[in-house]
């Protein structure tokens, strides 16, 4: 029986479902506020991925059975705060369909036609996703009924555990969702800020040269490409992206943020370091190979 509907998911959605069973034993057993605090912090970087793979899962879902699409969304919300169809409703419906149009967006760098600030705009993320998405919800009775049975049952999981063990609920669940939620508004300020609002090829911004920051979120430097098909597996993205490219102008590439620009350094390091070592049973091989054919 075939679980996923494309085969590059297995990897991250594995590591994600591990991640979140070592959260659930954190919250069952660990007492220590030292601890719960530590694995809060520690968790913040890779939660803020996660939340481009709840992103990525929400345009193109995972699973090819509903029931356990529904279930990694639960997992998905408590890693990252965005909860249930929130992504599908407020990124999918209120921001992809309405990015040109400053006054329709859901995730808007303008207001009354001049730009934002960072922190208003990171704040607008914080407090106003999820009325902004019931607001979408709303006009779509059938899809408003469903995403209040679902975001009504992962809140009272969420209760029940906040309930059971305050103190682990706050660190392993509340408080990684808020910092997922600011991170994440931080990044995608800078997806479209100031750019083009008539052209489309010119209103995203794209960071392809970063090797990690494209492992670690599913490709989403390739922006671009990703608002051209919004609907297509995050693995296909690079492959449109060199069709697209011609059309790409240049300021709409950018470096990416000093996390994954330093992952990225030590990569190289790391494959300099060893590329000797690889060559070496190579070359080994390849003498054992010419004493061999001599005898
Ligand atoms: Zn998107």
């Amino acid at each position: 029986m075939k679980l996923f509907r494309h085969s590059e998911d297995r990897l991250p959605v594995g590591i994600i479902l591990f991640y979140f069973l070592l959260d659930l034993c954190v919250y069952a057993f660990v007492d220590s506020i030292v601890w719960l605090v530590s694995w809060f912090l520690l968790g913040i970087f890779p939660k803020t991925n996660v939340c481009v793979w709840n992103h990525n899962h929400h345009h193109c879902r995972t699973f090819h059975h509903p029931w356990m699409n529904r279930l990694l969304e639960i997992v998905y919300g408590f890693q990252t705060g965005m909860l249930a169809s929130t992504w599908t409703l407020h990124h999918i419906h209120g921001h992809h369909r309405h990015y040109l149009d400053q006054n329709r967006d859901t995730s808007r760098w303008q207001a009354g036609g001049t730009t934002i600030g960072l922190w208003r705009y990171i704040a607008e993320g914080l407090f106003l996703t999820y009325p902004r998405a019931i607001a979408i919800a709303c006009q779509r009775p059938k899809l408003l009924r469903r995403y209040l049975i679902e975001l009504s049952a992962s809140l009272g999981i969420l209760l029940a555990l906040t309930v059971y063990r305050p103190l682990p609920a706050l660190c392993v669940f509340w408080l990684p969702m808020f910092a997922s939620l600011i991170v994440t508004m931080r990044a995608t300020y800078y997806h479209h800020l100031e750019l083009d609002l008539e052209n489309p090829m010119a209103a995203s911004r794209n960071v392809v040269d970063s090797k990690w920051l494209n492992i670690l979120t599913g490709n989403i430097g390739y922006h671009t490409a990703h608002h051209h098909k919004c609907g297509l597996h995050w693995s296909k993205l690079p492959q449109l992206h060199k069709e697209l490219e011609p059309l790409i102008p240049a300021h709409c590439y950018t470096r990416t943020v000093p996390i994954y620009y330093w992952i990225d350094h030590l990569d190289r390091l790391l494959s300099r370091v060893c590329q000797p070592l690889r060559r070496r049973p190579a070359c080994r091989s390849r003498t054992q190979h010419s004493s061999d054919t001599a005898q």
